[in-house]
């Protein structure tokens, strides 16, 4: 693996010389979401242009890099009816060469979640409209070091320097420099084209010194061990626990849209007067009408139903049915709730119920 050291300053020049080399460059910007008094500034990825202003290594981002790779609303194909004839005319869909700068850990790993749900590998389908974006997007992660009190990566196997799904990933070491690491191909063709910028070897043990430093200031820590096992156990189907906590939630969907792993998507024709476009779009397990069978019948007839499917979604239907991670612990449906309905007071509900230690039940590696 090769290693290599770059200013931080010199960033908007890693932009430069890829936007030449004629990739698309997404980073996160810092943009107004509301107007007025009440105004917050975010960070949301973007495409950047050179000299635009970015926010790589600054804060989280809110909406993560899924609707990059996994289109929010798109077209599958346009048609017209005429008669008892219907002619269907295919659309174009382009697929960029990207580069997505300053990536955190949890979302690349992400990347590699989806693919297992829209690849052929695990379900004999090729969704190309994933498969081949993905195929063109390069992801630059950038190790975090300000967690926040929603961050909890270490409890579900990875960390605010995970590698996990990065192609170039990049730490910050102190004194302006970053710690650069070609983790692939595509990593070492972006190298390439960076390597006016590299200077020698990187430091490898700064690295790991600030990866360590980072862990620490995460605060939210949770046993997610006995989880699958607890969840594999029918009885638990009908807990008292499901309805206790999920009562509160109002199934507006923010959870899953925000969340990096949710994949939901449902397919609509747009038709007006007779014509117009198959769309693909996103969906949400927590909507009322995305179990409703059209005699009428729900099988997630309350919330709390939906929120379940959600949890056991994380934690067991994505490693059954796709061998991957359902959850990566970005703890964007924590900080985007607006009830403040919590997945690791589920977590810590399960480590209870299942009787893992008082002390032990904030200690990832106990089994
Ligand atoms: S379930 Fe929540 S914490 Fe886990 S990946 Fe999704 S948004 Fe992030
Ligand atoms: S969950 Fe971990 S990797 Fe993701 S933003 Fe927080 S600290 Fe970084
Ligand atoms: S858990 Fe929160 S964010 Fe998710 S649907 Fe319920 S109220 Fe909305």
């Amino acid at each position: 693996m090769k290693t290599a050291l770059i200013n931080k300053s010199d960033i908007d020049q890693c932009i430069d010389l890829l936007s030449q080399a004629d990739y698309r460059v997404i980073a996160p910007r810092l943009q107004p979401r509301l107007d007025g008094p009440d105004g917050v500034d975010i960070h949301v990825f973007q495409e950047v242009k050179p000299g635009d202003v970015h926010s790589i290594g600054e804060g989280l981002s809110t909406t993560g890099i899924k609707e990059f790779l996994f289109a929010k609303h798109e077209p599958l194909f346009a048609y017209e009816k005429s008669g008892k004839k219907v002619n269907i005319t295919p659309v174009s869909h382009d697929f960029p060469r990207t580069v997505i700068m300053g990536v955190r850990p949890c979302d690349a790993a992400s990347s590699i979640s989806l693919n297992a749900v829209f690849s052929d590998s695990n379900v004999g389908y090729d969704d190309t409209l994933f498969t081949k974006r993905l195929e063109q997007t390069s992801f630059v992660t950038y190790s975090c070091t300000d967690p926040d009190a929603s961050c909890f990566c270490t409890s579900v196997g990875l960390g605010p320097d995970s590698d996990k799904g990065s192609d170039l990933h990049m730490t910050e070491i102190g004194d302006g420099r970053i710690h650069l690491e070609v983790k692939t191909e595509k990593g070492a063709a972006l190298a390439e084209i960076l390597g006016s910028l590299l200077q020698g070897e990187g430091d490898q043990s700064a690295r790991d010194q600030a990866g360590a430093e980072a862990q620490k200031k995460i605060s939210r820590i949770r046993n997610a061990n006995p989880i699958r096992a607890w969840l594999d156990d029918t009885t638990n189907f009908e807990d008292e626990m499901w309805q206790r906590l999920g009562e509160k939630c109002l199934g507006c969907g923010a959870c899953t849209f925000e969340c990096p792993t949710c994949h939901c998507f449902d397919m609509v024709d747009e038709d007006r007067g007779g014509k117009g476009y198959r769309v693909k779009f996103w969906d949400s397990c927590q909507f009322d009408h995305f179990t409703l069978h059209a005699s009428g019948h729900n099988p997630r007839d309350w919330q709390f139903k939906r929120y379940r499917n959600r949890f056991s979604c994380k934690f067991k239907i994505y490693e059954e049915k796709f061998e991957a991670q359902g959850c990566v612990g970005c703890g964007r449906c924590i900080r985007g709730c607006p009830v403040n309905l919590d997945i690791t007071e589920y977590m810590a509900e399960v480590a209870h119920k299942a009787a893992i230690p008082a002390a032990m039940q904030t200690d990832p590696s106990y089994e």
